[in-house]
């Protein structure tokens, strides 16, 4: 059932009441939200408010911003990235299509930014401004790549690069080379279980493979953005990795067992001290990995 796995659909409609002027509620849900400026060099800060973890980085040739959380933060948004750096947001990269991540386009698009993502990200934002009224003029991706793209500003190379079918089915990680940091999006929810957009093309067997190859491509000192929770390192990836690995091996038994008890088992239990308590529960972190490993199952066969 759709709502099952609604995260998306949650996020959507903040989305979407956001960007609407006449949405004084979700004006109000917002008001108290204070921006958060971590600063990781000079040039390269991670700012947190609501939503999905944002990266920005400085110099003279303007500002670039991964992701852009919720409309009705956009303008405290651009007021701590003028606290910091002085040039205009001139590029605005999405990680993926989330509401959470993207609810600034339109205003950041207006303001004359130039916004990117993975080809699959425009995709999925053209259809979810299908059945809303929001102007599509500014809040979509005008340039789009389907591997990877690299961005030469401020004296760094941003690359981007796509992981296919692991958070969502658009998922772009960024690098900020000099720097020594990497922007994960939502393929890391750091110390909580993540959420999988199954229903957006998403799978537990390609999130581990990306987590795998970022693993492999950083050092015991590069920085990680996560898409939530707070800054992180290697250590506490590879923490992620063996737990996703475990439950998804727990997954694969109970499935081949064709077990007929209808409770399931707790595939999660040792890690619920440390992994719930975010927006997803154990439970559905449960359910969410035997859908996605049933549905690769029903490819195969
Ligand atoms: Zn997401």
């Amino acid at each position: 059932m759709r709502q099952r796995y609604c995260l998306e659909f949650f996020l959507a409609s903040i989305l979407i009441l956001g960007l609407n002027h006449s949405a004084d509620a979700s004006e109000d849900g917002f008001k108290d939200v204070v921006i958060e400026k971590i600063r990781i060099t000079n040039e390269l800060y991670m700012l947190q408010g609501r939503g999905g973890n944002i990266a920005l980085l400085g110099g003279p040739d303007g500002v670039v911003m991964v992701d852009d959380q919720f409309a009705a933060l956009s303008e405290r948004l651009l007021e701590a990235s003028r606290s910091i750096f002085k040039e205009d947001i001139r590029f605005v990269i999405n990680t993926h299509h989330h509401g959470d991540h993207t609810g600034g386009n339109g205003f950041l698009g207006a303001m004359g930014s130039t916004i990117l993502s993975h080809v699959n990200v425009r995709g999925h934002l053209l259809e979810r401004l299908k059945s809303s009224d929001i102007s599509r003029r500014f809040s979509l991706p005008i340039l789009t790549f389907e591997d990877t793209i690299s961005l030469h500003v401020n004296k760094t190379t941003i690359r981007i690069k796509h992981l296919a079918s692991a958070h969502t089915d658009g998922d772009a990680i960024v690098w900020f080379q000099p720097h020594d940091a990497v922007h994960l999006g939502d393929i890391y929810f750091n110390g909580k279980y993540p959420y999988i957009d199954v229903d957006a093309g998403g799978e537990v067997e390609g999130l581990i493979a990306a987590i795998k190859l970022i693993l492999s491509q950083i050092g015991a000192s590069t920085t990680i953005i996560p898409g939530h929770g707070a800054l992180s390192n290697r250590d506490e990836l590879q923490e992620y990795l063996y737990m996703l690995e475990t439950i998804r091996n727990r997954a694969l038994i109970h499935i081949s067992s064709k077990s007929k008890d209808p409770s399931e088992p707790s595939l999660t239990r040792d890690f619920d001290a440390k992994w719930d308590g975010g927006f997803i529960s154990s439970k559905r972190f449960q359910e969410i990995v035997l859908r996605s490993l049933r549905n690769g199952h029903d490819k195969m066969f």
